[in-house]
């Protein structure tokens, strides 16, 4: 689950971490408003789940309410990654001395959190990574200590030479592991981490990813979800207990398992095809799964056959092929189907 900058930034403020305040608008007079009650300069940030607004014109400086709200009114509506703006964060702006980033990711190929930190701020890490790899520094965090002191000191001194700020930065790194851990993220990352002309370290940006698989245990967490902000029919396989994402091929997949799934998206590939989606309509038999997976496949416009691959376990392959004959006869499905079932009542399915 993707959460927008505000809220990523209320995380981090709850853990310590010095984060300017900041508010909400969804009009051009919100806007203005804000600016007003923070006085001084502000900056006007687009709301969106998606990085590089900066370059896509989505953060802007106004030194006045009047120009925050010439701002509002630009930012307000534009589309960053194919995504409309239907809020923008204001907050004071800040004088800046320099840019660091810091982040970290669960890192599957080492099995652990890694902590990844640069002087090279406010640019994309992917780009510093390619061309000075020299430029970041990784930490790989033991899950049974934890991060330890001399880790976040190591880079608190990475980052700066000055003492007072590395150790400012340090508690920072220690206060973001927290926070990352307690909201159940796969990835927490601040770009820019600054330093003002007075030498103190804040984050001026959030970005936080969370983990699907553990905000059932955390309803506070749940609740920042924006439905607004995410793909509706992703909405609609959650909601149907679907696991799905949707790809830029041309070939519907509906499979049971998400090992299966990707499997045969692979499969797809070899054959030289395209796989427009990826779906896993879970273990459990359900006709009804397999009717809402059919819905969600034809109406990508995109699709021009239809890839059944069932491997019957607890999933029933009967239950599977009742789906589909429902489906058929509650809708028009044109692109052909192709249809494996095999395993658990795989001959009555057939
Ligand atoms: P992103 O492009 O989506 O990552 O958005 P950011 O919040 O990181 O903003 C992009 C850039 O805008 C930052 O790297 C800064 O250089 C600049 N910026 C953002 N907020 C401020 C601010 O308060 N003051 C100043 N001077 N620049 C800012
Ligand atoms: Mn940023």
């Amino acid at each position: 689950m993707n959460i927008h900058e505000y809220q990523a930034r209320d995380i981090l403020r709850a853990h310590g971490i010095p984060v300017p305040p900041g508010e909400i608008a969804t009009s051009p007079a919100e806007a203005e408003e804000a600016a007003r009650r923070f006085g001084g300069s502000v900056v006007v940030k687009a709301q969106v789940h998606a990085g590089g607004r900066g370059k896509a014109g989505g953060v802007k400086l106004a030194e006045t309410p009047a120009g925050a709200r010439e701002k509002a009114e630009a930012i307000l509506g534009m589309a960053i990654k194919g995504i409309t703006v239907g809020k923008v964060l204001v907050a004071p702006a800040e004088d800046i001395a320099s840019e660091a980033y810091a982040g970290i990711v669960m890192d599957r190929a080492n099995k652990c959190d890694t902590f990844m930190v640069s002087p090279e701020g406010g640019v994309d890490i992917e780009e510093v990574a390619a061309t000075m790899p020299e430029r970041i520094k990784k930490v790989r965090i033991d899950p049974r200590y934890g991060l330890l002191p001399h880790q976040a000191a190591a880079m608190g001194y990475f980052l700066y030479e000055d003492g007072g700020v590395a150790r400012q930065a340090a508690a920072i790194m220690r206060q973001l592991y927290e926070a990352y851990l307690a909201s159940g993220a796969t990835l927490a990352e601040i770009n820019p981490l600054i330093v003002n002309p007075a030498g103190e370290v804040k984050a001026i940006d959030a970005k936080m990813n969370i983990d699907d698989s553990a905000l059932f245990r955390l309803p506070e967490v749940e609740a920042l979800r924006d439905l607004d902000a995410e793909d509706p029919a992703e909405t609609r396989a959650r909601d149907a207990g679907l696991s799905y994402v949707k790809l830029d091929g041309s070939v519907g997949c509906c499979v049971n398992g998400a090992g299966l799934a990707m499997a045969t998206m692979d499969l797809v590939k070899y054959y030289g095809g395209e796989p427009a989606n990826f779906l896993d309509i879970g273990g459990s038999s359900n006709p009804a799964k397999v009717i809402t997976a059919l819905e969600l496949i034809t109406e990508d416009p995109n699709v021009e056959s239809i890839l059944f691959n069932i491997f019957g376990g607890i999933t029933r392959c009967d239950d599977v092929a009742d789906g589909i004959v429902a489906a058929t006869e509650q809708m028009e499905i044109a692109p052909p189907i192709t249809i494996r079932l095999t395993g658990t009542n795989d001959e009555k399915g057939v």
